[in-house]
């Protein structure tokens, strides 16, 4: 933050002005009803509408508790729901509604006790105590107009004025009504999202004691202005501090995301925001959730989940910073974690999460949280298992209750009974037994009960998953995707760090082949750093520019990435496969081009790799119709069944509704595979499978029944498939695959069961 404030801007003064005011009426002895009666009239006034009403909570209902405009014999009268009207929609989506003609709007609910079909512009701002709504403050004007921006800004900071008025005044007894559901006692059982897999029991520890900003209008901006340079410069120390003392060593991912949070901390757009906040007559305090406040209701409405997951991280300083300038910084990570815990968070940084005892932590439930979360990729680093998406959290869980979470199946039990507990225990340890007994298969070879060698190998993506070949004793990384290093990263990978990572990959994995992927960015694995024009955006960003597509179009960053391969594997073979090929040109073209940064760099005296073996990814269907004009090109071929399914099905693979509706097992997929099978058969091409079909017994053992015998799976699932090969007559599924395809049975999935249980083989369950 500069020492030179900018002049206040037009929205400051604006809110300024109303907040003085504001100030002089909370600090008034008339009574809280007279206190609203005024505030309504100020805003009304300042902001020159026809009318301004507030609505608060009241027994579950919003009911007008004072209006400018309306007729006043609604006041105490008009109730509209959570979610009724556009009132009761504000409240429950915590949002903001500007609206020209109120009327055409879907949720528009007409109470004629008001008055209101005289006014056609409205615009409403949720007033909001704990990250819930209390109530709406709302303007409205006879004109259909939608309100300018300085005038929201102003609508929701005198919404945070209002908050603590309310508060103060009793109005609404929000403490009562946030933690009432809490004070049930009886066993619950929560459900989300696996983000990390895994079982962790322990008491609940809320990862931030909630802070309640006591005053929101400051006496003297200039000393808010200083107590918030002060906060800013200890808060970039503390991150600076944490950057040079990273756990996981230097270079890792979590170098990566440090960097993100300096961005963040020296950025001074937000430190400007925050000013223009403090300028508007706000405390310190009140100005950085101001400007948290905004940010969130953004981050509802942006799509783009990565950039949802750094505005997290941006959140993560905001509530760091406000802990400094308020003195409470305990988080639960700094009072120390005190015996086996589970974390709550609506969400968390992952510098927030590398400061809790590792030993202590047994796992993590978050409100929100996303698979390509920073904080995610931290916590499978250590181990902890995350449940997210969990609702209600806040309501049905309290400090020091009981926790049993199963982020398998991505459940939280709280204060479960003794025969919940009984049950989460005999699986714990059933499980524990079953990966100790697993562990034993560690240095034993994947070969079937009749001889057949299967190569079974894993799918990593950052430097940490390569742990995972000497912990698994796989036989090498059949899938590296680089783009994982892409995405964790605040600013496109120069050459260098790409090449360090590919260096280091390769050093771990020493004689063990590591399949490099090239980048597979675009569609939704858009990178916030490449900027995409609106015009640009996809209806359909699976099908759209991505991967091989895009790397095609943008040839800079492929030949980056080639040169840092190439480098980086000097002396030593590299493995390179190409992302979503179509048609035989692409890969044609991709190859080209390594090949000529090959000949580049050779020029330039560098030293190359020993070999370089080429490979393409099967994941789009229409690819088999061409596939014997590609094969006398290819070193080797890895089907990615999950793009694979999802196009073959036209059903996309991240929509929850379709998670179940098609099965990996049904015969559109299984004879497909097997006529790829048939095509490669002959040539030299080593045919592998790369999606996570591979890394599930049951599926794996009916991917060797139709030929493949190469496997890259994810690392948790290399125990459990090698137990299934080393139990399985691979000979004897072989000659009951052709019946199983020509005649299948309406379970699919029950068929290969049957098949199994039959001839002994071990499915792990
Ligand atoms: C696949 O599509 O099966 C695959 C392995 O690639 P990704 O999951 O990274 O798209
Ligand atoms: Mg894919």
């Amino acid at each position: 933050m500069t020492n030179a404030p900018p002049p206040p801007t037009s929205a400051a003064q604006s809110a300024r002005t109303i907040l003085t005011r504001l100030h002089e009426v909370m600090a008034s002895r008339v009574n809280a009803q007279g206190k609203l009666n005024q505030v309504v009239g100020i805003i009304g006034e300042c902001l020159d509408s026809e009318v301004c009403s507030i609505y608060l909570l009241r027994d579950g209902a919003l009911e007008l508790y004072a209006t400018r405009g309306l007729n006043q014999e609604a006041v105490h009268v008009t109730r509209l729901g959570l979610g009724e009207g556009l009132v009761g929609t504000i409240a429950e989506h915590i949002e903001t509604l500007n609206l020209d003609e109120a009327a055409a709007h879907p949720d528009f609910s007409y109470r004629p006790e008001t008055g209101e079909e005289l006014f056609h512009s409205f615009a409403g701002v949720p007033i909001i105590r704990r990250e819930r709504a209390v109530g709406v403050l709302c303007v409205q004007h006879a004109e259909p107009r939608r309100y300018d921006d300085i005038e929201i800004e102003t609508l929701q900071t005198v919404a945070m004025v209002l908050s603590e008025l309310i508060t103060n005044a009793d109005l609404v007894d929000t403490t009562a009504r946030i933690d009432a559901a809490a004070t049930d006692q009886s066993a619950q059982r929560l459900t989300g999202q696996k983000l990390v897999d895994g079982m962790g029991a322990g008491i609940a520890v809320f990862h931030q004691p909630r802070i309640t900003i006591e005053h929101t209008v400051a006496d003297d901006i200039e000393a808010e202005r200083h107590r918030v340079y002060a906060a800013f410069d200890k808060m970039r120390e503390q991150i600076d501090r944490m950057a040079s003392q990273a756990e996981f060593g230097v270079g890792g991912e979590h170098e990566e995301v440090l960097e993100t949070y300096k961005m963040f901390a020296y950025d001074e757009g937000w430190s400007r925001r925050i000013n223009e906040a403090i300028d508007s007559g706000l405390t310190a305090e009140a100005a950085i959730e101001r400007v948290q406040q905004r940010t969130r209701m953004r981050m509802r409405q942006i799509d783009d989940p990565l950039l949802r997951d750094r505005m997290h991280d941006l959140e993560d300083l905001s509530n760091r910073l406000i802990r400094i300038v308020s003195g409470q910084m305990g988080t639960a990570a700094q009072m120390g974690l005190r015996q086996d815990s589970i974390l709550i968070a609506r969400n968390l940084g992952p510098a927030e999460l590398l400061e809790y005892d590792r030993r202590r932590l047994k796992g993590v439930v978050l409100e929100e949280g996303s698979l390509t979360a920073h904080v995610i990729i931290v916590a499978r680093a250590m181990g902890v298992p995350v449940v997210g998406r969990v609702r209600d959290v806040r309501s049905s869980i309290r400090e020091g209750d009981l926790l049993l979470l199963d982020a398998g199946n991505g459940t939280v039990n709280v204060r479960p009974s003794q025969a919940v507990q009984d049950a989460f225990d005999a699986k714990l340890e059933a499980s524990q037994k079953r990966r100790a007994s697993l562990a034993t298969l560690r240095d034993l070879p994947a070969v079937t009960k009749d001889g057949v060698a299967i190569e079974l190998m894993i799918n990593a993506g950052l430097r940490e998953d390569v742990a995972a070949l000497d912990l698994t004793g796989a036989s090498g990384i059949g899938l590296f995707r680089t783009e994982f290093q892409f995405l964790v990263s605040a600013t496109l990978p120069q050459r260098e760090r790409q090449q360090r990572l590919y260096r280091d990959v390769l050093d771990a994995a020493g004689d063990r082949p590591v399949i490099f992927r090239t980048v597979d960015i675009g569609g939704d694995k858009a990178l916030p750093y490449m900027n995409v024009e609106d015009a640009e955006r996809e209806e359909n960003p699976a099908m759209g520019w991505r991967a091989l597509r895009l790397a095609l179009e943008r040839e800079g960053l492929l030949k980056v990435q080639a040169r840092a391969l190439m480098e980086a594997a000097a002396g030593r073979t590299l493995n390179v496969m190409f992302p979503m090929v179509s048609e035989p040109w692409e890969y044609e073209a991709a190859r080209d081009l390594f090949v000529r940064q090959r000949e580049w760099l050779k020029q330039r005296g560098k030293k190359l790799p020993a070999a370089v073996r080429y490979g393409a990814m099967l994941e789009v269907p229409g690819l088999i119709e061409t596939l014997d004009l590609m094969l006398p090109h290819l070193d080797f071929l890895s089907i990615g069944t999950n793009d694979l399914t999802q196009f073959l099905f036209a059903a996309d693979r991240a929509h929850p509704r379709l998670a179940e509706r098609y099965d990996w097992l049904s015969p559109t997929v299984m004879r497909y595979l097997r006529r790829v099978v048939t095509t490669v058969s002959g040539s030299k091409v080593a045919l592998g499978v790369c999606g996570e079909m591979g890394g599930r017994p049951l599926e794996a053992m009916a991917l060797l029944g139709a030929g493949i015998e190469r496997l890259s799976i994810t690392p948790a699932g290399v125990g459990p498939v090698k137990a299934m090969i080393r139990s399985l007559d691979l000979g004897a599924l072989r000659a009951d695959i052709p019946a199983i395809l020509a005649y299948p049975s309406p379970d699919p999935r029950g068929q290969y069961r049957a098949w199994a249980t039959k001839h002994g083989v071990d499915l792990g369950d």
